[in-house]
């Protein structure tokens, strides 16, 4: 046996830095109870906590703590987070990034969304150029990084098996968003969409969250977009920096870039460095 922290998912109230729920926090066990305790949370604390002991999604349940318990060479003397990843950023954000999914040795493992792999590393260094993230790196929950004005959520909480959820997983955990949606009414302006997946789930949770939606909806690409006048929201398509855009060159620095620049300008936020 692998020498090391305790393996498993991390244990609410145990200390993980970012860890907003405790062991009284309420558990969403099925899709009926996601809904309820989304709806039911009064503020974005409450929400990030609730979503962070969810166990409606039994095969991400199973893969999540299973790829906790077993973890990757690399990463063996590390402790795993393994449970869903919260949203992270200010509550009163006024750029929203929606991503798919956290990865399962990414955010499934340091417990913070786009932290500690490649697509983070190049959403955050772009996020840090154009002035909403005050480091360059997310490496860890606990190294300090914060967003300005800036909150990333995702379409599905719990990293699936070869990035993949089913489209029964995505709807379960559409309520979290939705609640999100809610809540950063009041300030928000930009919504950032990375990738198809997003792109897809993304229309519906506005359109529970009380959003009016444009008929027909907008087909997702880089740079499309799509203007909620009656909330003084714009939608953005941007391609996902998934290792495999990287890596083409179908995704830039520039690219991130120009779409994480512009919003930070309609979003009047941030602090810009390049
Ligand atoms: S994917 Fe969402 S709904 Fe399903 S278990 Fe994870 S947090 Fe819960």
């Amino acid at each position: 046996m692998t020498a090391g922290p305790r393996r498993g998912p991390a244990r609410p109230g145990d200390g993980w830095p970012g860890d907003f729920a405790d062991p009284t926090t309420p558990v969403a066990a099925s899709p009926a109870l996601v809904r309820e305790l989304a709806a039911g949370a009064s503020d974005t604390d409450a929400l990030d906590a609730r979503m962070s002991v969810c166990r409606a999604c039994p095969r991400l349940v199973s893969w999540r703590e299973e790829v906790a318990q077993v973890r990757r060479a690399a990463f063996a003397s590390q402790p795993y987070w393994g449970r869903p990843v919260s949203s992270f950023g200010p509550a009163d954000a006024r750029i929203l990034i929606v991503g798919l999914a956290p990865a399962a040795h990414g955010g499934n493992r340091t417990g913070r969304i786009f932290t500690g792999d490649r697509s983070g590393d190049w959403l955050f260094a772009s996020l840090h150029r154009v002035g909403l993230a005050t480091q360059v790196m997310s490496q860890s929950a606990g190294d300090g990084q914060r967003l300005r004005g800036t909150r990333i959520v995702a379409a599905v909480r719990c990293a699936p098996p070869a990035n993949k959820p089913t489209t029964a997983e995505r709807d379960t955990c559409r309520p979290w968003l939705v609640r999100d949606l809610e809540l950063v009414r009041p300030t928000l302006r930009v919504v950032v969409v990375l990738g198809g997946f997003a792109w897809t789930a993304l229309w519906p949770a506005l359109a529970q969250a009380g959003y009016s939606v444009p008929a027909p909806r907008v087909p997702f690409g880089h740079g499309a977009r799509a203007d909620l006048p009656e909330a003084g929201v714009r939608v953005v398509g941007c391609y996902h920096p998934s290792q495999q855009n990287t890596f083409t060159g179908r995704v830039t620095e520039v690219m991130l870039d120009t779409v994480f620049g512009s919003a930070a300008a309609l979003a009047e936020v941030g602090e810009r460095r390049v």
